[in-house]
């Protein structure tokens, strides 16, 4: 009851305060009762922006949304959870946030179907999916200047494995001027999804992108998990592993330290940048929650 309260007094606030970390370990449905890395960063200027005017509080056996942390503009990240077995699974959309909504829109069907088809989750998974890890690029723009987050930093480049703050650009998405921080985890979206990940223990997570460039194994060099998790995955879709080499380099990939953590971890990239590819999805998520 003490973590109902709680959790409907955080969603039905409508200026809602900033919370503590201790608040932020209640809000946690995990039953880990895990609490955050004290590098959690809290911006208590900030106010949050009000993202729903209605909250229905979802069933209990779902366990989300959960909020994780706060983007640099005080949006919050947002986890779903599925399922109560012990091999926990995570997918993330948005980390390129409108410069790639249409993940973030697969992120929201496949809670959608999992909400209308409870059976499809193993009774030994839980299944975590993060809709949208840039909420303020989402909100800018459905285009190439939604791509980064509010201090202009790309989230793909901020992690904490073979970091630059620049990086070659040939071959590489260069549209428009990007960096990958000013140091590595120096964003917040970065570490509140680090926190999350090192407060569980995820065996295999996908982290959704577009477009059509195919399926990425995470770890400098891959791992064999990574690389067992994308043949799997590639066997039941179009989409291709290896994937199609640019010649771009890679630094500071979140699935690099992902899988560095040893978690075997996907970068898939829709086939372009509009399209789910919803039924396709299906099938890697079967395989994702059966791959062992
Ligand atoms: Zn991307």
């Amino acid at each position: 009851l003490l973590l109902l309260n709680a959790y409907k007094a955080d969603h039905y606030s409508s200026s809602a305060e900033l919370k503590t970390p201790d608040a932020i370990a209640t809000e946690d449905h995990s039953g880990s009762r895990a609490t955050p890395e004290p590098t959690i960063t809290f911006f208590p200027t900030f106010t949050p922006i009000p993202t729903q005017t209605t909250f229905v509080l979802p069933d209990p056996e779902l366990n989300g949304p959960t909020t994780i942390g706060w983007s640099v503009a005080g949006r919050r990240i947002e986890v779903y959870r599925f399922g109560t077995g012990a091999a926990q699974r995570l997918i993330v959309g948005g980390i390129h946030g409108g410069g790639e909504w249409n993940t973030t829109s697969l992120a929201n069907s496949l809670i959608e179907y999992i909400k209308s088809h409870p059976e499809v989750i193993p009774k030994s998974v839980s299944l975590y999916i993060l809709p949208v890890l840039n909420p303020d690029g989402a909100a800018r723009s459905e285009g190439d200047s939604g791509r980064t987050n509010e201090h202009g930093v790309d989230l793909n480049r901020n992690w904490d494995t073979n970091w630059q703050a620049d990086w070659p650009r040939a071959g590489c998405w260069n549209q428009l001027p990007t960096t990958g921080g000013s140091k590595a985890m120096s964003e917040p979206e970065t570490i509140a999804l680090a926190a999350f990940i090192k407060t569980h223990h995820f065996d295999a997570i996908i982290s959704y992108h577009s477009a059509g460039l195919g399926i990425f194994a995470g770890g400098t060099p891959p791992t064999k998990e990574s690389i067992s998790l994308a043949r799997a995955i590639s066997a039941v879709t179009p989409y291709s592993y290896p994937p199609i080499n640019t010649g771009c380099v890679y630094t500071g990939a979140f699935v690099d330290w992902a899988a560095n953590q040893g978690i075997a971890a996907l970068d898939v990239e829709l086939s372009d940048h509009t399209d789910t590819d919803f039924n396709i999805n299906l099938k890697v998520l079967k395989v994702f929650l059966a791959w062992k």
